[in-house]
Order: structure tokens, then C-alpha cells, then sequence
């Protein structure tokens, strides 16, 4: 195994990994291939697992050590990225590690997720080095289907879960820093369900010199409809929408109190220069710990440049909703459902509502207060000199509450790069003091988890 931690990036930087592209499929094994290798360089047993789903990527399942009186950390990360082409706009070839002189390295998957997949590595490398074993007994679990809903992930696992044995705590490796300033760990995400509402009127799409002040629109309907899910204050008017949302407390208050957060910064971001309650704190809860409704598209509905006097006669509303805790998935569609059934008689119209879910995935709470935030919080902070914050973010992971219910262990989400990094964009990079701070920040943590148990 290459000593130089640069050089073990370069290498798996060059693999095209890209999981929405099939044909990269062999590269995509190739990539896990390369990493169940070096694992066992380090002494760690791995293996290849075979995806559940025919066609995607497989999985590298890793494990060292069985000492009862140790606790057992499980790691998970991905080795699949998004698509990169030099034509997006990338300053250099994307698959090709360039160290800059601003201290940071740029490649495809630098930061989302093969630099932190490097960081541990070289951790366990180290560790097992100087004390001749691990402080905890290890277990790696490698996807490469993330960046594309982790398919076949839950069955792969499910049906493997003996392999792992009893599992203590998961470390999820696939976040970012706060801010580029203050390292940070994660201990929530959202829930989600995306729906289709459907509106169908005449056979086929019509001519508006023709129906037109005749029928009765199915785009018209719709937008009715739509107009009706959320207020101009972001409420959302679903009957009993938020019924099971958890109340505030004052100590979870108080996580939002050492939290660089600029609002206006966060505007510039998005380039607007209002948001809905003009309170920084407030809006990190709106996109946080709260829930919200988004309406995201018509299918069917003419979009192109210019005037065209078509009549859709069917089109598809496309909404989702972010969920928090205690709201259920399943419980929401159902109350949406009911909502949207309501609202359309209302609109006594002769076309016809389907609403199809489209995909949904469950909200994720740690608690921070586990083993797992105390050793971390402590190593970042040793490491750093920072003191370090807690975050959540308004997206949503679903494989980490399947993770933490499938092991019965908590979990933790860890960032090793910064939110500069642009994962998913052109350019992306990490800074090699992250690289290099997230592999001791590792260590430190399984030490401390060590001497705390
Ligand atoms: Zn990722």
C-alpha cells in the first residue's frame, strides 16, 4: 500500500466510479476492488459483496477485531460519484488528483466520498501501526450506489447483517463541516415523500380555439389545487400535517446557540435578498428541524420557449414534502392524500385525481448526548483547538435510520471536507489539512470512545 496519503486519493480519483452511468459499471468494481485490497493490506479481513440488485454496484464489507471487551464501531462511506466531464466546467480533468496552491486538491469524489474513505484508512493503518491493534473492534461497510438512491443497499444488508455481528455504534462518513471555519457533527436529517398529482380531462392534448371556454382544463384544476397545499408563509395547510412534529425544547435550543450561521451569507448563496422570517436561527430550523412542502413541476404542461395554444389533457403535479420527527412518511402521504381528495371535490370537476407517491425515505434524529457525540465533540475539539458544532441538515439520508434500526446502534455523521467544497459540482476538492485532520480527528475518536467504555 502506497505510504503517501495523496497517492492512495490519486489512485481511487482516477477510477470513474459514476454510478448513474452503467457503462462504468466495471470501473465502479475496479474502485471496490481496489479498496477491499488495501483494506487487507492493513489487516483488515474484507470482502466483495455482490449487490442484491441485479446490475448495481457491489459492496465492500470489512471487519477486524472480535474483542468482546471492545466496542464495536461500524463505518460506512461510498465509493461511487457523480458524473464529471471536463465540458461542465472543471479547470482540470476531474479524474485526475491536481494539488493547487491554495492548499486543496481537486478531483471528482475529493471530498463526496472518497476522501473520507482515504481518512479512515489511513487511520486504521496508523492506529494498527503504533498499537499493534485497534481501541475498538472495526467494521466497514462500502456502497457504491449512493449518489444513486443506494440501490439494492438495504437488501444487500439485510441479507449479510450476520456478517457484522453485534454492532455498538455507526459512524456515517458522507457529511460536510458547518462552515468552512467550524467543524461540526450531524445528528439529524429529514424524511421525505415526493408525490404525482394527477389531473386527466380530455383523451389527448387540444387546441385552445378549439375546447377552449368549452371544458373544463385539467391545468387549470391543477394549479387550483396546487395553490392550495401551502401559504404564502410557508405554512402548510394539510389537515393534521403537524400534529406528530416534536416541540422545542430548551435544550435543543440551546444546539443553536454556538453555530456560525450567516443569514445574509446563506441569501447571497441563493441570491435573494428576503427570507421567510428574517432570524438566523429561525431560518436553521426552518430548514432543519422543521417541515416543509415544495411544488417542484408540471409533467405535461407546455414549457418550452415562446407561445404554443395547447391544451394538456393530462398533467402530473410534482410536490414533495421534508419531514421531521415524529412525522411518519407513510402517515403524511395518507394525510395528503385525504387533503387533496377534499380540496378536488371542492372544485365539483369532471376530471379525474390520481395521486401516486413517488418515493419517500425516513427522517433520521441521534442523540446527542450518546457515546458517540461526547468522543467525537472531544476529538474535534483536541484536534482543531475548535469548538465544535452540532448540525443537522435539511436533506435527507433514509439509509441511516435503516442503518440504526437494522443494527440496533445509534449513529453519528461526521464531516471530514468543508461545505466550499463543492461535492456534486465542478471543481470539486478537499483541503489536505481536512484529509489529513479527518484521519487524526478518526483516531482520536476511537481512542476516546476506548477510554470511555
Ligand atoms: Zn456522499
Amino acid at each position: 500500500m502506497n505510504d503517501d496519503i495523496l497517492d492512495f486519493l490519486r489512485q481511487l480519483i482516477a477510477f470513474k466510479s459514476v454510478s448513474s452511468d452503467t457503462s462504468q459499471a466495471e470501473n465502479s468494481r475496479k474502485t471496490a476492488e481496489y479498496i477491499k485490497s488495501n483494506l487487507e493490506i492493513i489487516g483488515v479481513h474484507a470482502d466483495l459483496m455482490e449487490n442484491e440488485t441485479k446490475g448495481k454496484n457491489p459492496l465492500v464489507f470489512g471487519k477486524l477485531g472480535e474483542d468482546p471487551e471492545k466496542k464495536t464501531i461500524l463505518f460506512y462511506s461510498h465509493y461511487d460519484v457523480q458524473p464529471a466531464e471536463i465540458a461542465d466546467g472543471w479547470d482540470t480533468d476531474p479524474f485526475i488528483l491536481t494539488e493547487k496552491e491554495d492548499g486543496y486538491v481537486y478531483g471528482r469524489g475529493t471530498d463526496d466520498d472518497k476522501g473520507p474513505i482515504v481518512a479512515t484508512i489511513f487511520a486504521i493503518k496508523e492506529l494498527v501501526k503504533d498499537h499493534g491493534s485497534l481501541p475498538v473492534n472495526l467494521r466497514i461497510l462500502y456502497e457504491g450506489e449512493e449518489e444513486s438512491s443506494s440501490g439494492g443497499f438495504e437488501e444487500t444488508v439485510l441479507r449479510n447483517k450476520d456478517y457484522f455481528g453485534q454492532v455498538d455504534g455507526i459512524m456515517i462518513l458522507d457529511t460536510s463541516w458547518f462552515t468552512d471555519g467550524q467543524p461540526s457533527l450531524d445528528y439529524g436529517f429529514r424524511g421525505i415523500t415526493y408525490l404525482g398529482v394527477e389531473i386527466e380531462g380530455p383523451s389527448s392534448d387540444q387546441h385552445s380555439g378549439m375546447v377552449g371556454g368549452t371544458i373544463r382544463e385539467p391545468l387549470i384544476d391543477l394549479i387550483y389545487l396546487m395553490s392550495r397545499f401551502v401559504d404564502l408563509e410557508g405554512k402548510v395547510l394539510v389537515d393534521g400535517f403537524y400534529d406528530k412534529v416534536k416541540p422545542l425544547t430548551d435544550e435543543e435550543t440551546k444546539l443553536y446557540e454556538n453555530l456560525e450561521f450567516s443569514l445574509q451569507e446563506y441569501k447571497d448563496s441563493i441570491g435573494i435578498s428576503k427570507v421567510l422570517v428574517e432570524d438566523s436561527t429561525t431560518t436553521l430550523m426552518n430548514m432543519w428541524r422543521n417541515p416543509c412542502l415544495s411544488i417542484h413541476g408540471i409533467e405535461g404542461a407546455f414549457s418550452g420557449a415562446g407561445g404554443k395554444t395547447v391544451v394538456p389533457g393530462k398533467v402530473i403535479g410534482k410536490v414533495s414534502m421534508r419531514l421531521v420527527p415524529d412525522q411518519e412518511p407513510e402517515e403524511i402521504t395518507k394525510l395528503f392524500t385525504k387533503f387533496v381528495e377534499a380540496e378536488f371535490k371542492k372544485l365539483h370537476s369532471p376530471n379525474q385525481l390520481t395521486i401516486t407517491p413517488l418515493g419517500s425515505g425516513d427522517w433520521w434524529l441521534g442523540n446527542v448526548n450518546n457515546f458517540l457525540f461526547t468522543s467525537g465533540k472531544v476529538a474535534l475539539k483536541q484536534y482543531w483547538k475548535i469548538e465544535p458544532s452540532f448540525a443537522r441538515s435539511g436533506g435527507s439520508i433514509p439509509i441511516i435510520p435503516f442503518m440504526e434500526s437494522t443494527f440496533n446502534a445509534p449513529a453519528i455523521g461526521i464531516g471530514i471536507g468543508q461545505p466550499s467544497d463543492g461535492a456534486h459540482g465542478q471543481n470539486e476538492r478537499i483541503r489536505i489539512k481536512n484529509l489529513v485532520g479527518g484521519k487524526e480527528v478518526i483516531k482520536l475518536m476511537l481512542t476516546n470512545i476506548a477510554e470511555q467504555s
